[in-house]
């Protein structure tokens, strides 16, 4: 079972790729993530990267490929959750061959959807304590007594710069340009199921875990 797993940023995609890895025993292929253990075990794949980072140049498709490859190699168990690739049409040719010289193929392309102007009410309005850093809503989860923490008691709160309403907006936009290029190709072979992202994390990750089963 091979997926690729689509979400913006705040749709849940991580919490619901580390679900899959504990329950079911896949791995979750992440490009960078490979790339860094490439790199760090010496594989011939992880050899050239280097090589071509130390010049300041971008990895190549070809390489991503060849790591893509030898990580397929080493044994997905029960299958892969593609992360970060592919992001264009090449590389989604290029994935396609790399699964079939194996007698494999992609089952399931699945999309965390969000809707953008709820997902920035949920960012815009979150903080934490400055203490403990149990997390807090304007709207969803205020403390009991205004003001204090509801764990220790502390009065000094915290707010990420970057969750604001543009940050999110800008992330959304770069969500959409690298999935743009792909998700039609899928489409267009039956493999995108869309579910709601924005739902209790339990009921999106039965949902994906339904689309797995065949039941979806
Ligand atoms: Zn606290």
């Amino acid at each position: 079972m091979n997926i690729i797993l689509l979400g913006p940023p705040g749709a849940g995609k991580g919490t619901q790729a580390a679900r899959l890895v504990a329950e079911r025993g896949m791995v979750q292929l992440s490009t960078g993530d490979m790339l860094r253990a490439a790199v760090k075990a010496g594989t011939p794949a992880g050899l050239q990267a280097k090589a071509v980072m130390e010049r300041g140049e971008l990895v190549s498709d070809a390489i991503v490929s060849a790591l893509i490859g030898e990580r397929l190699d080493a044994g997905c168990a029960t299958g892969a959750i593609f992360d970060g690739f592919p992001r264009n049409g090449e590389q989604v040719a290029a994935l396609d061959v790399l699964l079939e010289e194996r007698g494999q193929k992609l089952d399931h392309v699945i999309e965390l959807e969000v809707d953008e102007a709820a997902l920035i009410e949920r960012v815009v309005g979150r903080y934490t304590c400055g203490n403990c850093g149990t997390g807090y809503h304007d709207r969803f989860k205020l403390p009991a007594t205004e003001g204090v923490c509801d764990v220790c008691g502390a009065t000094e709160f915290k707010r990420r710069p970057d969750d604001n309403a543009e940050t999110v907006s800008t992330r959304m936009t770069i969500y959409r340009g690298e999935t743009a290029p792909i998700l039609p190709l899928y489409e267009a072979r039956g493999l995108v199921t869309r579910i709601d992202g924005m739902g209790e994390m339990d009921t999106v990750g039965t949902h994906i875990a339904a689309i797995l089963d065949g039941e979806g």
